[in-house]
């Protein structure tokens, strides 16, 4: 290793490319690498929930390809490179190819998994998830003539995919084992505001079970959920959540926990080693969404520049792409004590959550409440201030 090594991120995603993006604000003569086991295109995956309405092909949500972002960056991206193997005390990583590159500093930003359910059935193997644009192409290809999709959980991206289904004359069936949809994000009257939305526009729902098996039928496939009932669906989408890719920093002897374990400066275990994004657990903070890859890109890059910084989380709302239902939460702190206070109106939804000190922790806000979300947000603490 030496100074001249160069700054080697993993990961072309919204986290990879937000902290080479800051890096160069401050920085325009370190070299960078930028390895991706993918095309490296740049796009921005919230997208991939509602790019039917929007007639987007995977080839369009392309913002800019991996040789535009080359050249605007300064740094050689290197495509279609699976890392294998990290060895911090040489500070390599070596590549599928069986190259091995030096690194001044290492940025994990290698995203997480969509979780497979485990189910029966011969056709268990044919459902689909969407976690980058590749994903997206087979999804839009397999929907070419389908009526009826069958989504595997009511959380956010399966809220989202659903709605954005409709666009296309599809009738999605949304399966949970909850018994209402965003059940972890939202209180009681706010989930049925959702989902008497999302149901007038045509999305079914069946909650309090969940699928047990799929299999191909005459006209297509059978879903059989855990009550024994069966939904028949052309497709089947799963949207039950994610799991942070901590495989190859686990291999490299890197603190793991339900991410890669990193500190304030997004330090992981290793010297030199960093980790953002939906890969990172941030002092026990595990949030696969873009605002907080964005403040740690800018904390990262900071550092990275000479100047250690700490991230800092302010409130961060999330918004929901449901048109049915517009909606933006800013959930409270996981294990948080306190209550949830709703008022509901003809158009609207406003939730807060206080604590027992009248603290306002978190919101929810549906309708024409949603324009209460910036000033709502700043009367939120941050969860990392
Ligand atoms: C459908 C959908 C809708 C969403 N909507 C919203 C929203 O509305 N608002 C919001 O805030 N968030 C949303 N999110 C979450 C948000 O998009 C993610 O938090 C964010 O995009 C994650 O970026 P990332 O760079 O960490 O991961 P990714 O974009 O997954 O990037 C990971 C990168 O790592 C590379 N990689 C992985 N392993 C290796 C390896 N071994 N070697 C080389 N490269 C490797 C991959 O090729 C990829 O380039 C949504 C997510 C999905 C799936």
């Amino acid at each position: 290793m030496s100074d001249f090594d160069p700054i080697v991120i993993v990961g072309s995603g919204l986290a990879g490319y937000g902290v080479a993006r800051e890096l160069r604000r401050l920085d325009k003569a370190t070299p960078l690498v930028i390895v991706s086991r993918d095309h490296a295109g740049f796009y921005s995956k919230p997208m991939l929930s509602n790019a039917l309405a929007g007639n987007k092909t995977a080839a369009t949500l392309v913002m800019k390809p991996a040789e535009k972002m080359a050249a605007e960056l300064g740094a050689t991206v290197r495509t279609h490179s699976r890392v294998q193997r990290i060895d911090t005390a040489a500070k390599t990583i070596a590549l599928a190819d069986g190259e091995t590159l030096a690194y001044r500093d290492l940025v994990l930003a290698l995203g997480a998994d969509p979780i497979r359910l485990a189910l029966d059935g011969d056709a268990a193997d044919a459902v689909l998830s969407v976690n980058d644009l590749d994903d997206y192409a087979r999804f839009a290809e397999r929907l070419e003539g389908a009526t009826r999709v069958a989504v595997l959980g009511a959380g956010l991206i399966g809220c989202e995919f659903a709605n954005d289904l409709l666009a296309r004359g599809v009738t999605p069936t949304v399966i949970d084992l909850a018994e209402r949809p965003l059940s972890r994000l939202l209180p009681e009257a706010a989930s049925a505001r959702l989902r008497e939305r999302l149901e007038a526009a045509g999305v079914r729902f069946r909650f309090g079970v969940a699928a047990s098996r799929i299999d191909r039928s005459a006209g297509g496939l059978r879903v059989t959920l855990s009550d024994g009932s069966t939904i028949a669906a052309d497709l089947v989408l799963s949207a039950i959540g994610l799991r942070p890719r901590t495989a190859l920093a686990q291999a490299a002897g890197l603190a793991v926990q339900r991410g890669v374990v990193v500190d304030r400066w997004l330090a992981t275990s290793a010297p030199n080693v960093y980790a953002v994004g939906d890969c990172a657990e941030v002092e026990g903070h595990s949030l696969p969404f873009v605002l907080p890859l964005m403040q740690q890109g800018r904390a990262l890059a900071a550092t990275l520049a000479g100047t250690p910084t700490p991230v800092v989380y302010p409130a961060m709302p999330v918004t929901v792409k449901t048109p049915a239902c517009p909606t933006v939460v800013c959930p409270p702190p996981v294990d948080a004590a306190g209550t949830w206070r709703t008022d509901l109106s003809d158009d609207g939804c406003a939730a807060h959550f206080h604590a027992d000190d009248g603290a306002l922790l978190g919101f929810a806000v549906l309708g024409s409440a949603t324009t209460q979300k910036q000033s709502l947000a700043a009367r939120v603490a941050g969860l990392i201030a």
